[in-house]
Formats: C-alpha cells, sequence, structure tokens
C-alpha cells in the first residue's frame, strides 16, 4: 500500500474512526492500492461536530479582516505545494497532471475571492426616519456541512472551505470514499496557515456518514455536490430536519453548434469540454446538437477526437463499475442505430493494463429519445443529434430534466443572444465549451441540477453561508444639545 491509513481530522488531530471498517483506495491510473478509508460511525460525526461546535464560539467573533489573513496563507501554501497537491490528485483520480494543476490553481483562484469577502460583507446602513437608523450585518450561521465527490477531490471542497470559514463557520466535510488523500493535505495546510483547531473537520465514509450529517441537532447547514440522484436524498433529508440546504447536482450539457460556427475552433472546444478530465465533470459537453448541415464541423470534431490518447492526454475513469457503465451506453447505442464515428471502447494502457481508461467517443445520429441522449454517462463520450433549425435545437436542450450548463458555437450574434435567453440553463457558453464562471461570478446550474437558493460559489454563495441581521436603533435627537451643560 503507497500510503498509510486515511484518517479522520477532528479538532486539529488526525484520528482513528471509532469503527474499524474500511473501503481501499485503489489509482484509477493503473490499479495500485494507495491507502484505506475508514467508514466512520456516528460517534466519529459527534465528536467532529463537537470540536467544531467549540471552536465556533471563538471564530465567528474574530474580525473577519483577521479570519480572512488564514486564507492569503493558505492561498500561498496551495502555490508552494502545487506539485505535491497535484501527483495525488493524479493518483487518486486518474486525471491527467495537466488537469490536477488546474484543478490546484482554480482552487487558488476560489481562496483569493475568500480572501476578498471583507470588502463585500459590509453591511448596509440607513437613516430611516429621524433619529432612526437601520442596519445590517453578516453573521455566521454556526457548524456547517460540505459533502462532495469524487470527480475534484481539490477544487470541489475548495468551493466550500475558504468562503464558508471566512465567513466565520466551522465546517465538517465528508469527501468522496473514492478520493480522500487530498482533502488530508489540504487540512495540513489550513493548520499550517493558523487556522484554529477544530474549526476545519473531516470524516471520512459513504452514505451513512451523509445521513448521519443530515440528521445530526448541531448542524445547521448542508451543502452537497455529487450526482442529482443522492442531490434530491441530500435535500430532502436535510430540510426535513429543518436545516438549510444547497445540493448541486449532475448534468447532460448540450452544445448547439450552427452551420456558421468556427470549424476548427470549435472542434477543438467540443472535444476539449467532452474528454477533459475523462468527461467526469459536471461541465462537460455530452450531447451536442448539430443545426442544419454541419457534417464539415463533425468530421473535424472526429478528427480532434482521435488526437486524445488514452494514458497520455487523457485520464482515466474513476473505476472498472464507471467504465464499462460507459461502454454500456455506447453498446446500447449502437444497437439502436447510431452511428459510431469515433469508438472509445476496449482502450487499454501499456504497462498499466489495470488502469480503467475509455478512448473518445463520437457517437452520430442520436435520437433524443436514447439513453445517451438523456443521462449523464460522466465519460468521454459525446452524442450528436441533428435538427433544422435553432428552436428544434432548444426543444431538445431544454427538454432534459437537467439544467446546468449549455454552449452555442456561432459568429451571429442575435443567434448567441436568443440561445442565452432561451437555453434553460444556469450558466450558459458563447464559443465556450466549458462555460464555468470565474471569481467572482457564481457556479451554479438549474432545473435537477441544483436544489436550494443560491449558488456555491463566488457572490451568491455569501446568503447561504451567513446569516443577515437587522438592527433599528433610535438615537437620542438631543444628543449634543445639552452635553455640556
Ligand atoms: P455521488 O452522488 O455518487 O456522491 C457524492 C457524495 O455523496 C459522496 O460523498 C458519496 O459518499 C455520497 N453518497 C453516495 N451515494 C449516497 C447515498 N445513496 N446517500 C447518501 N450519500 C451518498 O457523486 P459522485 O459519483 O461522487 O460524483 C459524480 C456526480 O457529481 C456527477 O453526477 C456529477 O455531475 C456531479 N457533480 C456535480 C457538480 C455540480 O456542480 N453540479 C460538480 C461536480 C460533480
Amino acid at each position: 500500500m503507497k500510503y498509510s491509513p486515511v484518517n479522520n481530522y477532528i479538532n486539529g488531530q488526525f484520528v482513528h474512526s471509532q469503527s474499524t471498517a474500511s473501503l481501499e483506495v485503489t489509482s484509477p491510473l493503473n490499479g495500485e492500492l494507495l491507502s484505506t478509508v475508514p467508514l466512520s460511525v456516528a460517534a466519529d460525526m459527534d465528536a467532529a461536530v463537537k470540536a467544531a461546535n467549540a471552536a465556533f464560539a471563538g471564530w465567528s467573533k474574530t474580525p473577519i479582516k483577521e479570519r480572512v489573513q488564514v486564507f492569503f496563507r493558505y492561498k500561498n501554501l496551495l502555490h508552494q505545494h502545487m506539485d505535491e497537491l497535484s501527483q495525488l490528485i493524479c493518483e487518486e483520480n486518474g486525471k491527467t497532471m495537466d488537469e490536477a494543476i488546474a484543478e490546484v490553481e482554480k482552487s487558488i483562484e476560489l481562496t483569493e475571492f475568500a480572501c476578498s469577502l471583507p470588502q463585500l460583507v459590509t453591511g448596509e446602513i440607513l437613516e430611516v426616519s429621524r433619529g432612526i437608523e437601520c442596519r445590517t450585518t453578516y453573521a455566521a450561521v454556526g457548524v456547517v456541512a460540505s459533502i462532495v465527490p469524487f470527480n475534484f477531490p481539490a477544487m470541489v471542497p475548495n468551493w466550500t472551505i475558504p468562503n464558508a470559514l471566512a465567513l466565520g463557520n466551522c465546517m465538517i466535510i465528508k469527501p468522496s470514499e473514492k478520493v480522500p488523500l487530498t482533502v488530508g493535505r489540504l487540512a495540513m495546510l489550513l493548520k499550517e496557515a493558523g487556522l484554529p483547531d477544530g474549526v476545519f473537520n473531516i470524516v471520512h465514509g459513504d452514505s451513512a456518514m451523509v445521513e448521519a450529517i443530515c440528521d445530526h441537532p448541531g448542524i445547521e447547514a448542508v451543502s452537497f455536490v455529487g450526482s442529482t440522484k443522492v442531490a434530491k436524498i441530500v435535500y430532502q433529508r436535510a430540510t426535513a430536519n429543518f436545516k438549510r440546504c444547497l445540493a448541486l447536482g449532475g448534468a447532460k450539457n448540450h452544445l448547439l453548434v450552427l452551420p456558421d460556427a468556427i470549424p476548427g475552433m470549435t472542434a477543438l472546444n467540443v472535444v476539449a469540454s467532452m474528454s477533459g478530465c475523462a468527461g467526469q465533470r459536471c461541465m462537460a459537453a455530452s450531447a451536442m446538437v448539430a443545426v442544419g448541415n454541419s457534417d464539415h464541423i463533425i468530421e473535424k470534431i472526429c478528427e480532434e477526437a482521435r488526437k486524445i490518447i488514452p494514458g497520455k492526454n487523457l485520464g482515466a475513469v474513476i473505476n472498472k463499475a464507471s467504465k464499462d457503465r460507459i461502454e454500456q451506453f455506447i453498446t446500447e447505442a449502437e444497437a439502436q442505430g447510431a452511428k459510431i464515428l469515433v469508438d472509445g471502447r476496449g482502450a487499454v494502457v501499456e504497462g498499466k493494463e489495470e488502469g480503467t481508461y475509455v478512448g473518445p467517443t463520437v457517437i452520430d445520429y442520436v435520437r433524443p429519445d436514447m439513453a445517451v441522449a438523456t443521462e449523464e454517462i460522466f465519460g468521454p463520450v459525446i452524442s450528436i443529434m441533428r435538427t433544422n433549425t435553432v428552436d428544434e435545437a432548444l426543444v431538445i436542450e431544454n427538454a432534459n430534466t437537467y439544467g446546468n450548463a449549455a454552449s452555442v458555437f456561432t459568429q451571429n450574434g442575435g443567434m448567441a443572444r436568443y440561445i442565452i435567453e432561451n437555453a434553460s440553463a444556469g450558466m450558459i457558453g458563447v464559443n465556450v465549451g466549458v462555460p464555468v464562471p470565474r471569481e467572482p461570478f457564481s457556479f451554479g446550474g438549474w432545473n435537477e441540477s441544483k436544489f436550494g437558493v443560491g449558488d456555491i460559489t463566488g457572490k451568491s454563495s455569501i446568503a447561504f453561508w451567513t446569516k443577515l441581521k437587522k438592527a433599528t436603533v433610535k438615537w437620542n435627537p438631543e444628543a449634543g444639545v445639552n452635553w455640556m451643560s
């Protein structure tokens, strides 16, 4: 085993779980056993909530300008430890080194935003009538939880950690049991940056720990990022227990390609979007609607897709079950009459035969009712549908139950604007394959890609991590007049 067993992190210390049950953590790159992760129990969650609760009084009363100093230092530490963190992400998640580096870079950008929070939470004050003022201030919510998925072992945790903590909350994070290593390194960097013990805690485990979070009376707010199926469970259970909840789910992102799109640029963007992180991004393009005659663009897409080589510039998918599931989608589409233009099934990387790779796959003549058109595949696969008009393409896009992102490729500004306004998705790209808003703009989808109000990053995350206090103050209107008498 390459690394020692993963432990929980409670009150600033790595501690054994009170359970002896654990799961193995293997690298998707080559099947190497990396570590084991504990399947924690309710007593572990209790200990973490207790530590977080004890830290809350001091941390929430620390002025925000002081709190963000921790994150200025944390940001520098992320820079300093870029190679080591990227290596770990690569090993446990299976993505390429370039993708892992990009993830740490994005974590740095997220932390920079948290450092700017004092400028954004200044509150307001107004004299509403003579001698009477109303003013607002932001208070921390309390002990909060963050439940995260496997596909971004550093970035998604950093969607929540810097903002929630800088705003005065104390957190328990439940990492994905598939990628539990990176978050432990983040905890060490937070401690080195000066974060007081108990403010940030890690409890590892599976669905039992997610349920423990939703049910624990000491946790005030729950953020979740993962599949729609689990997002619904978490949202229902957390809100039934009267907690605030923001639950981000899965996606089926559509790219609308118009015949006037620039072929080379469009092909590069489509292929980068569908194959980046082996298609395991909630922002990945997995459906394309070719409007009118776009054969010349589809040809270029196939050309670019063939340049993506598993084990070289394409990482692995998370495990064998995922590889089998993705290949099954392709086989089923083929059986239903779709045409496989580029086939990624059966990919094997020499010397890494135990790795779980799927090559880039382009499927044409997909019908909107096929599973490859409606379901999240979470692999490097693009399903191409064809329509004659933009409105037909929008009907297909808007019929899907998700609504994370959509993009249009065109040189026609009017058409681009029409699609921005009429596509039912939270994040829209124009000639951009992965339209992730950069900070301070916020990340969050619509429809079944997000449950709850607000977004997970940027300015619209502030309301989720804070409570607004409204004070009405009557001042003595005579003050000053008789001061010296
Ligand atoms: P997942 O839903 O299987 O797991 C997410 C978390 O929930 C993990 O910590 C896991 O331990 C826990 N979990 C799993 N099953 C559970 C259950 N039945 N009850 C309670 N908890 C459970 O997701 P994943 O496979 O780790 O990640 C991939 C999914 O996440 C994709 O659907 C992807 O689109 C989505 N995702 C969405 C966003 C977004 O911003 N919308 C971002 C990243 C990933």
